[in-house]
């Protein structure tokens, strides 16, 4: 098993994956073109095409995984994540806390949990880069007055934080740094997300899809550990839920984002990649129910669902919806509520929702480090993956493009494209950085270029 075999059969996996966006988006296009009865002829064939490209898609996976690979997979990835969760926790749990460089991350983001978590990470990512003990100051948490220990455990054996300076050039000559939000950060580490360490890098591509998201995955799994109350009132919950596999998870942002951060889809938008999950699973299982576990900020969602679709079984907590919503969001039961979504999400076999709303992307994070690689396990209607913040997203090409039409991007293999998105019909988007031109092109002409740096290794 060697790394080119891995990355070409990831490549291959995404051309069959981009196959089945750009041909349903077609077929899509012509329903206003074509007259009804040949509509239905192209529905067909619609249809026949989907069933192949499920099928090649599960025998790709199967062909991947044989010959112990998926062992070999999963012991490497153990191995690693030993290697970095004792990493961090040296780095938490320095031999003098009195000496020890440290960093103050406030919890006093004016935003919801999602995002103040996603600030937490960043703060977790500029402490290691830096050689740095994280020190969360939850007080004033707009969520909980209780503040963060009440939740988790802690995240460090240090306390004293009264000297903190703020983050700046001499950051380097102060013992104690606070962190202000990701974007007033000056100066900005060069680990900044989406880099990877560079020491692990080449491990973490045998079985891993986005590195990123496996190592941002080791933070959240060294960060949010539950008190033991919290996790007995989520296993409890899943419980009385009917929680069980295959289950797909969708997550429908609503309310306050809507329009301002981000645009409205319908539920069909997000049942369509329910159903095709199960038409998938059917190919080669059988299974009792079609599971959809549904988390909202708007309640009415699940009344839709249930009332749409009476084929599927939805499992949702109603009452968190409830406490979700803009006008009772900050308090400790909407905080239960987000917590325990989350963490349910992010047990689910396929997480279908928006990556422009954290909670979503957090899910989707959690999930990847519960995982040897689920970095494929997500539908997302809008956005592809992103850290707030982060470097630009870079793409080189690999195979050549003639634009067809004045909207797309003459291409060369090795330019390099500042990724701006993927609109999931076979397109994507970008700037292309040696003309500094923006257009479209075909989504499967390009690969990430993955931003290895160095990262020092805390010490015992
Ligand atoms: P974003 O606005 O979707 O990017 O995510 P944030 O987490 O920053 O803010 C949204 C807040 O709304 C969350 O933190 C929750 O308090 C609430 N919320 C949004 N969606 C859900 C959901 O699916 N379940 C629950 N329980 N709360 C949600």
């Amino acid at each position: 098993h060697s790394l080119n075999y891995e990355v070409l059969s990831r490549r291959i996996f995404n051309q069959i994956r981009e196959m089945w966006f750009l041909i349903s988006s077609q077929v899509k296009r012509m329903k206003n073109i074509v007259p009804k009865p040949g509509y239905e002829d192209v529905l067909n064939f619609l249809d026949t095409y989907r069933e192949l490209n499920q099928i090649t898609e599960r025998d790709f996976e199967e062909l991947v995984s044989m010959d112990s690979v998926s062992e070999y997979k999963d012991s490497l990835a153990l191995e690693l994540s030993n290697i970095v969760q004792k990493r961090i926790f040296t780095l938490q749990n320095p031999k003098s806390c009195d000496t020890a460089k440290k960093l103050v991350c406030s919890l006093n983001k004016g935003c919801g949990y999602g995002c103040q978590m996603h600030h937490v990470l960043y703060c977790f990512i500029v402490a290691y880069s830096t050689g740095r003990t994280m020190i969360i100051d939850s007080s004033g948490w707009r969520y909980s007055s209780k503040g963060w220990d009440a939740y988790f455990e802690s995240v460090t054996s240090c306390k004293d934080f009264q000297e903190a300076k703020e983050w700046g050039y001499d950051h380097a000559s102060h013992q104690v740094v606070h962190l202000p939000i990701v974007d007033a950060l000056f100066p900005r580490p060069s680990q900044m997300p989406q880099a990877v360490p560079k020491d692990l890098f080449d491990q973490i591509r045998m079985f891993h899809g986005h590195p990123f998201v496996w190592w941002i995955g080791q933070f959240c799994k060294y960060l949010f550990k539950y008190k033991p109350d919290l996790q007995r009132e989520i296993t409890e919950k899943k419980k009385a839920l009917g929680f069980k596999s295959p289950i797909v998870g969708v997550q429908i942002r609503r309310t306050d984002k809507i329009n301002l951060e981000a645009a409205y889809h319908d539920i069909d938008e997000y049942m369509y990649w329910v159903d095709l999950y199960y038409k998938k699973l059917a190919i080669s299982k059988s299974f009792d129910k079609k599971r959809v576990f549904i988390a909202s900020d708007d309640t009415s969602v699940l009344i839709e669902a249930k009332k749409k679709y009476p084929e599927y079984e939805f499992l949702s907590d109603s009452g968190v919806s409830e406490s979700a919503k803009v006008s009772r969001r900050y308090s400790d039961e909407s905080l239960h509520g987000v917590i325990s979504d989350i963490e349910i999400l992010s047990d689910t076999d396929l997480l279908v929702c928006t990556f422009s709303s954290q909670v979503c992307r957090m899910a989707y994070e959690i999930m990847n480090s519960k995982h040897t690689d689920a970095s494929q396990h997500f539908r997302s209607l809008d956005d592809i993956y992103y850290f707030g913040g982060q470097q630009e997203h870079k793409t080189r090409v690999i195979w050549p493009h003639t634009a067809k039409g004045r909207s797309e991007l003459d291409l060369r293999v090795g330019d390099v494209i500042g990724i701006a998105g993927n609109h999931w019909n076979g397109q994507a988007k970008g700037l292309l950085h040696s003309l500094q031109k923006t257009g479209l092109f075909p989504a499967y002409k390009i690969e990430d270029i993955h931003d290895v740096e160095e990262f020092p290794v805390p010490k015992e």
